[in-house]
């Protein structure tokens, strides 16, 4: 009985394999799953491409430096290669790895980012993250460098859409210790620097990530020429506090 069940079960199951009608219907969706995972790859590398080029542009990214990654699917990464002058990244030298950082797919010769283990780990601290911007922001970095903790206080932009900035303990570039340097702070910030190096931001998307870096980096220019022409005056408590409240209120 057991076996008769499992033998109709099968047949019905297995049905599409001598209906040809069926098995048009499920080739013309196969092909269509593919063409619509294709697409979606294609913008994504698109968006990549654009982001490295504003950054490029705007010096928070030079030379070689800096690395971008997209999320794709759970064990899919989409990511910047190592050691490529960016001015001159193309579309089809991204590379796909995954959550280990093997290769999936990729260009012959070319190597992942060499900062992998560190987006790694931001996407395994915050499951909602689908994008990780490492750059090298001058005026943020040189705060670290100067060890003067991110000014907070200084703009309402900083305290209405980018929050703390703490920054990482300095910890070699590409290692495994660097990694998880920042994989505690990751848990409730969107930004975060790295001690004499450059920056790392999150986001749902690669413009929120790009966003962030770009808030962070004109916070730090207006410090340091500030700071150059005299003297900071922060905002006043009571003006930050009446910020963070508008913000409870329009989250509540
Ligand atoms: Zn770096």
């Amino acid at each position: 009985m057991a076996f008769e069940k499992g033998f109709i079960k099968m047949l019905l199951f297995r049905s599409w394999w001598y209906d040809p009608y069926q098995l048009k219907a499920r080739v013309i969706q196969a092909i269509y799953e593919m063409k619509k995972d294709k697409g979606l790859e294609q913008r994504l590398r698109k968006e990549i491409v654009y982001t490295n080029r504003v950054c490029v542009e705007s010096g928070l990214i030079r030379s070689s430096d800096g690395n971008i990654s997209i999320r794709l699917e759970d064990d899919r990464f989409l990511v910047t290669p190592s050691g490529l002058y960016k001015r001159r990244l193309k579309l089809k030298q991204l590379l796909i790895v995954n959550h280990q950082g093997e290769i999936i797919k990729g260009q012959g010769g070319l190597k992942p980012s060499s900062e992998l283990l560190m987006h790694l780990e931001a996407y395994r601290q915050r499951e909602a993250i689908r994008a990780v911007l490492h750059a090298h922001p001058p005026y943020s970095t040189a705060l670290t460098i100067a060890g003067i903790p991110f000014p907070t206080d200084i703009i309402p932009e900083v305290v209405l859409a980018l929050g703390d900035v703490p920054t990482a303990p300095y910890a070699t570039p590409g290692t495994q210790d660097l990694a998880l340097s920042i994989s505690d702070l990751f848990k409730n910030h969107n930004a975060i620097l790295l001690s004499n190096h450059g920056s790392l931001t999150v986001g749902k998307t690669l413009e929120e990530a790009l966003l962030a870096l770009e808030r962070m980096e004109l916070a730090a220019q207006m410090y340091y020429l500030a700071y150059n022409l005299g003297k900071i005056i922060p905002l006043p408590e009571e003006e930050i506090k009446r910020l963070k409240a508008s913000i409870e209120q329009t989250l509540s």
